[in-house]
């Protein structure tokens, strides 16, 4: 079976699908053509790969196409029909794309559809990702703060700790709270589920209370709230944010444009010098003023709109999204033979589009 690994082209994105570490992982029966250069933005040259012993050419022939965003046009064009590719394909949002994939009649496997169970936590490319995008979001809140995060005691006199907000607790929301503690800031966190505040304190975080209860989905998502939920998460979140020097966003419902948390009223009512990091800018922001893509200042609030974070940390990211598609490559591959295994639930769940055979 061959493994194509194409050079990502949208724009900003440096990380590859597959890192030379995974290649040499992959066993028996199992070759990967990588495009040349497709590594070079995450860190790994081509010697790399073949060192590992993939060979380099065009990975569009290959029997299944890994890649970490969904393909362009022109790529989609390069696709034939039976074909398998796994990427980030969008299936809530990328109708367009996904019906590409479908005339085309490709096999599209989303890494956002692997079903959440714990069979499937190593092939989980969301919980990966979005721990380097929290993790990310920390460090960016430390950088833009002109304040020390730890407390400090020295001859000039003592500096209290800063103080940081952090909104949805999901993979990326705790990630955050962590790296912010590691940093020696106090650390407040909400979710809308119920079931995180034991996880947010487990971190040393307190949960604030915020008067407003949430239901989790059987797969472990949020519901979106309704329009008075939202009105009196707002409205409390206003009261509260003036106290924090950093908020760090991550809330987010799947399929759904990211739920409004921060109005522009509560902004201004923050101190000049504090920090927006609004992680769902991709999705429109969970603060009002987020200009997705952007790093603006509103009446002295830093307010960061950075999208793919992930990507800004290409070497890591690439190697354990590579990880997870090591994981799924084992599901799909027995004997060096590429099998799709419709009655596994992983495989079916994951398929968004599939060949369509005349009976
Ligand atoms: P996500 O990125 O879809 O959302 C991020 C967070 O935003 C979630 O915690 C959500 O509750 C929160 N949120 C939504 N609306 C909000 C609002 N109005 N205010 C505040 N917070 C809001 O979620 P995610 O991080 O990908 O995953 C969420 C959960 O899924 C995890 O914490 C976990 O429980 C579950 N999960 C399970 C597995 C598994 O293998 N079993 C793997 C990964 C995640």
């Amino acid at each position: 079976m061959r493994v194509g690994v194409p050079q990502e082209v949208a724009p900003g994105e440096c990380r590859v699908a597959l890192v030379p570490e995974t290649v040499s992982r992959l066993g028996e029966g199992v070759t990967v053509v990588v495009a040349a250069g497709a590594g070079v933005a995450a860190g790994f040259p081509d010697e790399a790969y073949r060192e590992a012993g993939a060979e380099l050419g065009d990975p569009w022939a290959a029997d299944v196409v890994v890649k970490v965003a969904a393909p362009s046009a022109e790529e989609a064009a390069r696709l034939r029909s039976g074909q398998v590719l796994v990427a980030f394909l969008a299936p809530l949002t990328d109708r367009a794309g996904v019906e590409r994939l479908a005339a085309a009649g490709v096999h599209g496997l989303a890494l956002e559809s692997i079903p959440r169970i714990t069979r499937a936590q190593p092939m989980d490319a969301l919980s990966s990702q979005a721990t380097v995008a929290g993790y990310k979001a920390a460090l960016i809140a430390a950088d833009r703060l002109p304040r020390f995060l730890p407390m400090l005691m020295t001859a000039a006199g003592t500096i209290p700790p800063a103080k940081v907000l952090v909104l949805g607790a999901g993979v990326a929301g705790l990630q955050a709270i962590a790296t912010a503690r590691r940093l020696g800031a106090v650390v407040s966190s909400f979710d809308v589920r119920p079931a995180v505040k034991e996880q947010v304190e487990s971190l040393g975080a307190t949960f604030l209370d915020l008067g407003i209860h949430g239901e989790e989905t059987e797969g472990g998502y949020a519901r979106e709230l309704t329009a008075e939920q939202q009105a009196a998460q707002q409205a409390e979140l206003q009261t509260r944010i003036p106290q924090f020097d950093a908020v760090i966003t991550t809330a987010a419902i799947p399929g759904r444009p990211a739920p409004k948390l921060i109005t522009a009223e509560a902004v201004s009512a923050m101190r000049p010098g504090s920090v927006v990091v609004d992680l769902a800018a991709e999705t429109g922001g969970n603060c009002e003023l987020t200009q997705p893509g952007r790093e603006v200042v509103e009446g002295g609030v830093t307010i960061v709109g950075t999208t793919n974070l992930p990507s800004t940390m290409a070497t890591h990211a690439s190697q354990l999204l590579s990880r997870n598609m090591a994981a799924i490559l084992g599901l799909l591959v027995k004997d060096g033979e590429l099998v799709l295994d419709w009655d596994d639930e992983i495989v079916a769940g994951a398929c968004v589009t599939r060949e369509q055979v005349a009976a």
